[in-house]
């Protein structure tokens, strides 16, 4: 997977373990039925020659995660599906696939395709029925610890690398604290640059100051965005302090006021050419971006709404010509132009605070995250290689 043809691989070893050796066990972070999360330790056996072990360095938390936890797994999962790491080990037919060597750094996409299906042979395999979890897909970071050998996510120091897994590599020039971006980052660039259809100098207004809509902002710079607004809620005050970091206007939301107009005033007058959704469940929404859209605008929608049918003036749509894009995730293009900016130092990410938390704190991080009690910025990292007391 990856459209790339194959090369000789940098390793013949089945279960090679590099320039570090494999350990016998590794230490993970598993969330429980009940919003519950333990630290465990399982054993580690050699990799087949089709699979690999990834030593992990950062696991990204989301929202995905957090809503996960918090309405229960069904069974013991580790989770974590943002995850970089380096290759501990990897076995030759693996190695030759996914063209990776020992010590080599990469990020690790959470789809597990099934790489049969016409979504797979064309190279969507995003969009492969085995990656979709509404339809009960299997991922990195949701499948359960049950099954051999456990570790299928970010939250551990090692985890496992299953046939199917899909890898990039990462260079060594990406500055540690920014590698745990590259997916978020790439979906970000993904919804504006080839979904929003972003032209140089266009407006884009960036609805939810949280981790995609930093990262939507950032994306919208690499996009040459004339103004780019983002709009927050009061409670989000720092982090709308970090979307102005990252050159946007910030727009304070009251509850009950017109945001619209509030973007207008920022906007001075100027069109608004895309809107991308990163906010809540709050269906309303989608009719005020409408109605901010001028001719030919598109609206990017990224997060589902509740209750899901969404009211829009479908008279206004036709009339200016809107579209309106529905995302998830990202495709290879968009995982190799995130990589690029972020190792070249053009993202500006480097303005949003990293959190760095160590595995033994990951339970304690997501229930707070599910009480609305998290840290200020929503880049939060865990470091399975943080040394703990
Ligand atoms: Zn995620
Ligand atoms: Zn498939």
């Amino acid at each position: 997977m990856g459209g790339s043809p194959p090369i000789a691989p940098r390793s013949t070893a089945s279960g090679d373990t590099g320039t570090t050796p494999l350990p016998q066990a590794a230490r993970a972070s598993v969330a429980l039925p009940g919003a519950r999360s333990e630290l465990r330790t399982f054993p580690l056996r050699a990799a087949g020659p089709r699979e690999g072990w990834l030593r992990v360095t950062a696991s990204g938390i989301c929202g995905t995660d957090v809503g996960l936890f918090h309405r229960g797994v069904a069974a013991e999962t580790v989770l974590g599906h943002h995850v970089v790491g380096r290759i501990a080990a990897v076995g030759p037919e693996a190695a030759h696939r996914w063209q990776v060597g020992p010590g080599d750094r990469v990020v690790v996409e959470e789809y597990l395709p099934c790489g049969e299906c016409p979504r797979c042979a064309s190279g969507a395999y995003r969009l492969c029925p085995q990656t979709d979890l509404w339809g009960g897909g299997r991922r990195i970071g949701t499948v359960p610890a049950g099954e051999d050998p456990a570790l299928f996510g970010g939250n551990a120091e090692y985890m496992f690398l299953p046939e199917n897994a899909v890898l990039h590599r990462l260079p060594e020039r990406l500055p540690e604290e920014l590698a745990a971006w590259v997916l978020p980052y790439a979906n970000a660039v993904d919804w504006v640059l080839r979904a929003g259809r972003l032209a140089a100098g266009e407006n884009v207004v960036v609805l939810g100051p949280g981790y995609h809509g930093l990262a939507v902002t950032a994306a919208a710079r690499l996009g040459e965005a004339g103004e780019v607004v983002v709009v927050g809620l009061p409670r989000d005050a720092e982090r709308l302090g970090m979307a102005e970091a990252l050159g946007a206007t910030a727009v304070t939301a009251e509850e009950s006021g017109d945001w619209g107009a509030a973007v207008r005033a920022a906007l001075g007058g100027a069109s608004c050419d895309l809107v991308v959704d990163t906010s809540g469940s709050d269906p309303g929404v989608v009719d005020v971006a409408v109605d901010l859209l001028g001719h030919g605008g598109r609206l990017v929608l990224t997060t589902p709404k509740q209750p899901a049918a969404v009211p829009a003036d479908s008279a206004a749509m036709i009339r200016r010509c809107l579209t309106l894009t529905a995302v998830r995730g990202r495709p290879p293009e968009a995982i190799g132009r995130a990589i690029a900016s972020l190792a070249d130092g053009t993202s500006g990410l480097e303005h949003v605070p990293t959190v760095d938390i160590p595995l033994d704190e990951v339970g304690d991080m997501l229930t707070r995250l599910a009480a609305g009690a998290g840290p200020s910025s929503p880049h939060i990292v865990v470091r399975p290689d943080t040394p703990h007391p």
